[in-house]
Order: structure tokens, then C-alpha cells, then sequence
């Protein structure tokens, strides 16, 4: 069984052994959740984000996908990169959203991570609605989530996305 937590807090702070990164294509740094996991988490990361790019991602990460590096200084042993698309009223890419929650659980698993810590993805910068991000997330990773994994947590920054989670859940 699969537990889904819900905590509020700073994903940074997080005793997982896998943390996800809302990251951007370039995977080369940005705001939000990107700027604070580079920032506590010290150039080791991006180091490695920048060598992925030379080696395997030349046109950058594409939307929906997820790649893993270390986690330098945090506590988590991987930060898995992934995508978020940009919300958009015209097109639907809520499969896209998803995508993103299922390819950073395969990531997870392949690295035998027990325990999963996810942001909001898309829901900042990106401009999501969070209530409709919520309930792809929870609906996502309770179909996709496999062993070893055992806890999938959801770090939610503030009440507004926790109580959009919690709704959800
Ligand atoms: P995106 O570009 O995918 O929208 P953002 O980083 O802008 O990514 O935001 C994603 C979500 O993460 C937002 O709900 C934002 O409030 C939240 N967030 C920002 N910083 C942190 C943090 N340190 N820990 C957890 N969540 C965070």
C-alpha cells in the first residue's frame, strides 16, 4: 500500500529519499522550487543538470518527462526533474500534467526511492489552477505509484494549496 501525505512546509526540508523539481526545459535553473532546491541544495546539482544537458538533452527536457540527479547538500538522496506544462485555457494538457507525476515516479522507483516528496507542480509560475492541479496530482499518483515506494508526500508551500490537497485527497 501506498501512503499519500500531505505536509506544509518547504519541500527543501524534506527527509525523503526523493525530492521532485518543478524544473523548466533548460533545466538549467529558474524560481519557485527550482531557485530554492539549487540554492540549498548547492551547485553539485546543477553541475549535473548541466552535464545532462550536454550528453542527453541538447533541445532541453521536454514537457512531461523527468530525469534525475543527485541531491547535493539536501537531505534526499535524488532530485528528479520534471516539466510541468504551462496552463493554457485554449488547449487541455492536463495529460501533460500528469505525465509529469507518473514519469517522476518511474524515475523514483527505478532508483528504488521508498519515500517521495512532490511540489504543486505547474501551479506557480506556470499558472495552473490549483484546486484542478491538486486533484491530477492525487488521481495520478494513486494510480501510478509502485514499489518500492511506500510514501508519496505532497510538500504544499501555503493553506491555500493545502487545502486544495486536502480537498482532493
Ligand atoms: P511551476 O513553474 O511548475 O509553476 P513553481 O516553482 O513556480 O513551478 O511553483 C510550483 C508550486 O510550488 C507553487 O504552488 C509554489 O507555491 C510552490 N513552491 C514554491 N517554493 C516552494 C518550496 N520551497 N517548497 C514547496 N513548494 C514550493
Amino acid at each position: 500500500m501506498i501512503e499519500i501525505t500531505l505536509v506544509r512546509g518547504d519541500i527543501t526540508q524534506q527527509h525523503v529519499d526523493a525530492i521532485v523539481n518543478a524544473a523548466n526545459s533548460s533545466l538549467l535553473g529558474g524560481g519557485g522550487v527550482d531557485g530554492a532546491i539549487h540554492r540549498r541544495g548547492g551547485p553539485e546539482i546543477l553541475a549535473e543538470c548541466r552535464a545532462l544537458r550536454a550528453s542527453h538533452y541538447g533541445k532541453g527536457l521536454r514537457t512531461g518527462q523527468a530525469v534525475a540527479t543527485t541531491a547535493g547538500r539536501l537531505d534526499a538522496r535524488h532530485v528528479i526533474h520534471t516539466v510541468g506544462p504551462v496552463w493554457s485555457r485554449e488547449e487541455d494538457r492536463s495529460a501533460l500534467l500528469a505525465s509529469c507525476y507518473r514519469e517522476s515516479l518511474r524515475v523514483a522507483a527505478e532508483l528504488g526511492a521508498g519515500t517521495v516528496a512532490f511540489p504543486a507542480i505547474s501551479t506557480g509560475i506556470y499558472g495552473w489552477p490549483i484546486d484542478d492541479g491538486a486533484r491530477i496530482a492525487i488521481r495520478t499518483v494513486r494510480a501510478a505509484a509502485v514499489a518500492p515506494i511506500t510514501e508519496v508526500r505532497f510538500v504544499l508551500f501555503d493553506e491555500h494549496a493545502y487545502k486544495a490537497f486536502e480537498t482532493a485527497l
